[in-house]
């Protein structure tokens, strides 16, 4: 592992001036006057304040996003205006790409590299969303009943006031994921951004009033999730939330939602197994299996954060990571060749060192890392451990850190219980030669996303989501902007 230090910048202009929500099309504070701060991970200090948004805020929020839907500006606006606009929006998210980039390293930390890709995928995903408001439409069909006959076709609509609910670990991609089908299926939408990451959401927020969305169809609300978030979930005129974070939260949600039924859309957590067979191509899955831990250190939903190796190659493959592992720049995320950024925050830090600690303690083997490397900033070193078992917390539990545990299996027939040992069923990864292990180890495993020879990432004419408790529900492909869309039956009878 090789440290750089971090570079003392300007901050950007946007976050010189004072920050507000918007509400309603206009920028505001937050009615009780309060702020909170916004730190930066890799130093741990302080560097700008947001509104602390909270019940009152994020009522004035769907009353104005209410009041958006009942008048149609947006949701009865032509499918051919509401693609313009979309549109437009992407490109300038496109012309302000290397504002984004700044406020999201110093506000989430991660390395250049990592987030202008993310930044660029999440904007064709929105224009991919752009281009479906033109491509929304029911169907006929066929029906007659026994003494008259019918015209019979299902309609496509909104489905009404949503609430957005995001986490700081991508923030604007995670943002865009949700923002880009309510807004292309007619929604109107409160956006909480996660307490840790608002910027980027308020940076959005201002170039969709540049780009043309009516005030009151997107607003942004900041605040923690137990006052802002908890008040958006239980609000009785929101008609859905889509959720994206920890598998807790996503269980106290579906009990929010059930005051008014609201429709909920979860995307949670996972403790993602990848398998590395005799027969893969260590050349790809070594560094794949490596990159699917340590990228945005451990900190993304669908992390490979349990690796199992087929036993012949388990020391092989060990020495390969750990070597990667060793090799790893850290350090500022501003420079293109770190390639590990720091931690969320002192708290996900603790978390982290604590997991370590408990690896240890219940017997793991530490093949490399293990350490927080001195100086400022929430960094972890990549840390590897051998010899772990499936009764261990490490195993068991999602870190969201740097942190992989390795264990041998012996041959496909391990495949399903292993994989599905744990609650979650993200994501998982497969490296193998022979095409018949790969189609028969995912066909086996209950996860939502399987990736052969290759690991992570979504494409948007893919559906993403979770099986068990990683989640209910899909977002990308079709799947998504169903999921902002109710449809309803309409019989004439003839
Ligand atoms: P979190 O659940 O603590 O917070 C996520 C969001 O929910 C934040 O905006 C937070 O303010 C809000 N929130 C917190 N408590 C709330 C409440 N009671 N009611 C309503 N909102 C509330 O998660 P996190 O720590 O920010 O993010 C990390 C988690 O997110 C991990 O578990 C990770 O796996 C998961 N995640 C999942 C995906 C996915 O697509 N499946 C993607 C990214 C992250």
């Amino acid at each position: 592992m090789i440290a750089v230090t971090s570079s003392e910048r300007p901050l950007p202009a946007f976050v010189q001036q004072p920050l507000k929500m918007l509400i309603d099309g206009q920028w505001v504070d937050a009615v009780s006057g309060k702020t909170s701060p916004v730190e930066n991970p890799a130093t741990g200090k302080e560097f700008a304040r947001v509104p602390a948004g909270a019940a009152a805020d994020i009522d004035l929020a769907v009353q104005a996003a209410r009041r958006a839907f009942e008048k149609g500006t947006w949701a009865r606006m032509s499918a051919v205006q509401k693609e313009r606009i979309l549109w437009r929006l992407s490109d300038l998210f496109e012309q302000h790409i290397d504002e984004l980039v700044e406020l999201e390293i110093i506000d989430n930390g991660m390395p250049i590299s990592l987030i202008t890709r993310a930044i660029e995928r999440a904007i064709d995903g929105f224009r991919y969303y752009a281009g479906m408001c033109t491509k929304l439409h029911g169907v006929t069909s066929e029906i007659s009943g026994q003494r008259a006959d019918f015209h019979a076709y299902t309609l496509v609509e909104p489905v009404g006031v949503v609430g957005l609910i995001v986490p700081w670990n991508s923030p604007f991609s995670a943002a865009c994921n949700k923002i880009a089908p309510a807004l292309a299926a007619g929604c109107s939408a409160v956006l909480k951004p996660a307490e840790q990451t608002p910027l980027t959401a308020l940076f959005i927020g201002r170039l969709a009033l540049e780009a043309g969305i009516p005030p009151g169809v997107l607003n942004v609300v900041t605040g923690n999730g137990q006052d802002a978030g908890a008040a958006l979930a239980n609000h009785p005129d929101v008609n859905k939330i889509s959720f994206t974070g920890s598998t807790e939260v996503g269980k106290q949600l579906v009990h929010a939602a059930a005051g008014n039924l609201k429709r909920l859309t979860l995307e949670l957590g996972g403790k993602s197994p990848v398998f590395v067979f005799d027969d893969a191509d260590m050349d790809i899955a070594i560094p794949r299996a490596a990159a699917a831990i340590f990228s945005n250190s451990g900190q993304i939903c669908y992390a490979g954060s349990r690796l199992y190796i087929q036993k012949n190659s388990f020391d092989k493959v060990v020495a390969g990571i750990a070597d990667i592992a060793k090799k790893m720049r850290m350090g500022d995320s501003f420079d293109k060749k770190t390639e590990l950024g720091p931690l969320i925050s002192k708290r996900q830090h603790e978390t982290v060192l604590g997991y370590i600690e408990s690896g240890i303690a219940e017997g793991a083997e530490l093949v490399t890392g293990g350490h927080a490397p001195q100086g400022d900033g929430y960094y972890v070193e990549p840390t590897v451990f051998a010899n772990t078992g499936n009764a261990m917390r490490i195993v068991n539990e999602e870190i969201f850190g740097p942190v992989l545990c390795a264990m041998p299996f012996n041959d496909l027939k391990d495949v399903p219980a292993l994989a599905n040992a744990t609650p979650y069923g993200l994501g998982a990864g497969i490296f193998t030669s022979n095409i018949s292990t790969a189609h028969l180890a995912a066909k086996r495993i209950n996860t939502g996303n399987v990736w052969v020879n290759f690991y992570g990432g979504a494409d948007k004419s893919m559906p993403f989501g979770g099986t068990r408790q990683s989640g209910w529900g899909r977002e990308g492909s079709i799947e998504g902007i169903e999921a902002f869309l109710e449809k309803k039956a309409v019989y004439i009878r003839l």
